[in-house]
This record gives C-alpha cells, structure tokens and sequence, in this order.
C-alpha cells in the first residue's frame, strides 16, 4: 500500500483500527467512522438478475473497509490502500457521468448517484483497505461503493435503507463507471446477514434471508479462485445480455423471469429458428427453477440435496450460456470427482471464482485434488478458501 503496510491477506479483514491510522496517516486527522461492506458469492441464480429473476447470494469475510469524515467546501477526497496513485480530489458538484478509467469512478459515482436522487451529500475524505480479492468475481466493486454509500448516508444523516443504497451503488455502476450489471452484487453488499444466504427476487426487491448453518451441518462452501480473467468477459455480458432481451421480445414477455419453467418447452419450440437465443433462454428459465428450488431444500433442511443443483447449474452455465472456460470447469469437474457435494462456477464467467460444497471432513482432500490438477495443466496455482455466510454492511467504529 501507499504506507508500506503489507498487501492484504484473503481471510484476514484489516481491522478498523488499522483503516482509521490509515486514514490519518493520509490527510492528517482522525476519522468520523469507520464502515464495513463484504464481497459475495452467489450460491446459484448465475446472470438472472438483469431477466428480473430470481438470485442468492452470500456475504464473504471478506470486506472492504472505510474511514470517512465529513467536509463542508464540497470537495471529495478519495484514497485506497490497494490502489497506487495517492489522493484523488473532485468537487461533488463537478461529478459528471462519462464512463472513466479509474477505481475512484466507483465511490464518485456513488456521491454522483445520491446527489442526482436529490439526496443532501457534500464532500468527505475517504480513505478504503480492502480484503475482497478485485476482479475474482467476488464483487469488490459492489463492497466499494455500498461501503461509501454506507458512509455518506451515516455522515450525511441521509436515512436510506439498505436496498435504496444498493439501488443507488448499481445507478453509480451502471452510469457513472460504464458497467451495466444488474442490483445483485449490491444488494448483497448492502442486505445480506450472517449465517444465511439471501434471496432475492430482482424484479420487486423482495426478499428472505433464508439460513445456511453450514459448519452447524458438517459443511464447508470452498471460493477457489482461478486468479484468470479472461479478455472476452465485458462485450461476451453485453452480448448475452442483448441476446437475453432479444428471447424476451420474441416471446412477448417483459423478461425472460415471466417465461415459466413448466412453458419452457413452447417457449423453446417458437425459438426454434434462433439457437443461439434459444440456448440463453433455456439456461435463464432453467436457473430461476433451480433457484427456487434450492430455496425449497434448504427450507426443507436438506442442505446436502443442492449440492447436484449446483452442479447443473454449472453445466447450463457451460452449455448453454457458453460463459465458463477451462480453469473453472477443472475446478469444477475435479471437485465432483473428488467428491465435492456439488460445485459452479460464480460470478459473470471467463475467470474469476468457482464454488465448492462439501463435506467438512473432505474438504481438505478436495482442495488439494483442486490445487494438484491445476498444477498438472500448467495452470497458475488457485486460491481456496472458504464461504463463511458473514455479515452485510455496517458500521465498525
Ligand atoms: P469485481 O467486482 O468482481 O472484483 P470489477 O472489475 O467489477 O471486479 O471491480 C474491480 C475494480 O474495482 C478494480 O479494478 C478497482 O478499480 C475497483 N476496486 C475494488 N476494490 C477496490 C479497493 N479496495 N480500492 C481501490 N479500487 C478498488
Ligand atoms: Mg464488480
């Protein structure tokens, strides 16, 4: 980092202390707070949040931190311990929305959001340490800007709720930085709960923190993070997502959320002369039922039974949607055939992470099976680590 402190460790949150002598160490005085937001992953409903489907995501350890303080000439000052290039200074009131290279676009874009809801937010310093691995598919994106939301609506006295600031954080996504991703990695950041995993249904904002007590169970959800990111990922979204849009005009539907799983076969026949939109439409309706469907056996108490719902999800996501590649799909066959419980991959595709449930007492062995035949393809060694269903953001200090 920019103070000589070591680069974080996956498992190992910066406390808020460390964050708070960060801060001071860069603009010279103590902060007001300090604010906490967490990566995710998502256990299934892979790319049905922007079909107005359904998705279920978990909070990691992992989080970003925040010490903020208030300011009262309208500048924001923006500094991150895991990004080189010292302070970033605007006027809030100069924050224009032109997609822009630069990690600070997420928390500016956040100020811009609430400023253009009409929200009362003027300047801060903020100064951010992160444990959320970037780009891995974990979301560090999401932690980063709820984190400032979280902090601007705390110094701000600003009185949102959890969902309205992830609605705010995907506006400064989607407008501000340029990305056009759906409300899930926000409303994960911002919603979720320790000890569950939540559903959410995208198109209403409805949702059931439904409980996931893994090491209650004997269970282990291992991350492995391929550390590859293939090129492709950016125009290959847009693509699958036109082409999501594509199937729902075809079949006269809002989105492909309203095609029911049980109709799926017509639906399928009237695409018969576009495959390519066919395939995307099998896995969206598909996934949405197998959503559902983990719901029902984990309410139904039968953790272990989502495990083969997992891995169908992968194939779908393999098959159908065509977005996985060679590393994930090692991790993911080679956990199965170690005995995995089930496995996919998580995230947009192309790289970043897959995950693995298993048994406590296999999770060791399966991991190295991981580790070994990444290694036997010449791969880079992955990170594994485990999903502990943590907490969404808040306030440490
Ligand atoms: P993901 O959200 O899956 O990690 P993204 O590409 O959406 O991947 O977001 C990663 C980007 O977010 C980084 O390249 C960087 O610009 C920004 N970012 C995330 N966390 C931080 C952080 N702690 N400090 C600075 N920038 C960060
Ligand atoms: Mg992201």
């Amino acid at each position: 980092t920019a103070h000589g402190a070591a680069a974080p460790t996956v498992g190992r949150p910066h406390g808020a202390q460390y964050t708070a002598e960060a801060f001071a160490a860069v603009y010279g005085a103590a902060p007001t707070g300090t604010w906490a937001a967490p990566g995710r992953v998502n256990l299934i409903g892979e790319h049905t949040d922007y079909n107005d489907g359904f998705v279920m995501p978990l909070a990691l350890p992992h989080t970003t931190l925040a010490a903020a303080s208030p300011r009262t000439d309208g500048v924001l000052r923006l500094h991150s311990g895991d990004a080189d290039g010292g302070i970033v200074e605007l006027r809030v009131d100069a924050l224009r929305p032109a997609p822009q290279a630069g990690w600070a676009a997420y928390p500016a874009g956040v100020v811009w959001a609430m400023r253009e809801a009409g929200l009362p937010v003027g300047g801060a310093d903020l100064h951010f340490e992160s444990t959320v691995p970037t780009g891995a598919g974990l979301s560090s994106s999401a932690a980063l800007e709820i984190v400032t939301a979280l902090a601007l609506n705390d110094l701000y006295a600003l009185g949102q709720e959890p969902q309205q600031l992830a609605r705010l954080a995907q506006r400064a996504e989607n407008a501000f930085v340029g990305v056009p991703c759906g409300i899930m990695d926000q409303t994960a950041a911002a919603c979720c709960t320790e000890g569950h995993a939540l559903f959410l249904d995208t198109r209403d904002l409805t949702r059931r923190q439904i409980p996931f007590d893994l090491a209650g169970e004997g269970l282990r959800l291992l991350v492995v993070d391929t550390r590859v990111k293939h090129e492709l990922g950016d125009g290959a979204y847009a693509e699958r997502r036109a082409g999501c849009e594509r199937g729902a005009r075809a079949l006269g539907v809002r989105a492909l959320r309203d095609v029911s799983y049980a109709h799926l076969p017509e639906a399928l026949e009237q695409l018969a002369d576009e495959p390519a939109v066919q395939a995307l439409v099998r896995h969206i309706v598909t996934e949405n039922h197998r959503v559902e469907e983990v719901v029902a056996r984990l309410d139904a108490g039968r953790t272990r039974a989502i495990g083969p719902l997992l891995t169908a999800g992968h194939a779908s996501l393999r098959d159908d949607f065509k977005i996985s590649c060679r590393e994930l799909d090692l991790a993911v066959d080679t956990a199965d055939a170690a005995g995995a419980l089930g496995a996919r991959m998580t995230g947009g595709g192309f790289g970043g992470s897959a995950i693995v449930l298993v048994e406590e007492a296999d999770a060791p062995a399966v991991g190295a099976a991981v580790t070994q035949a990444f290694a036997a393809a010449g791969h880079a060694a992955p990170r594994i680590f485990e999903a502990v269903p943590s907490p969404g953001a808040h306030r440490i200090e």
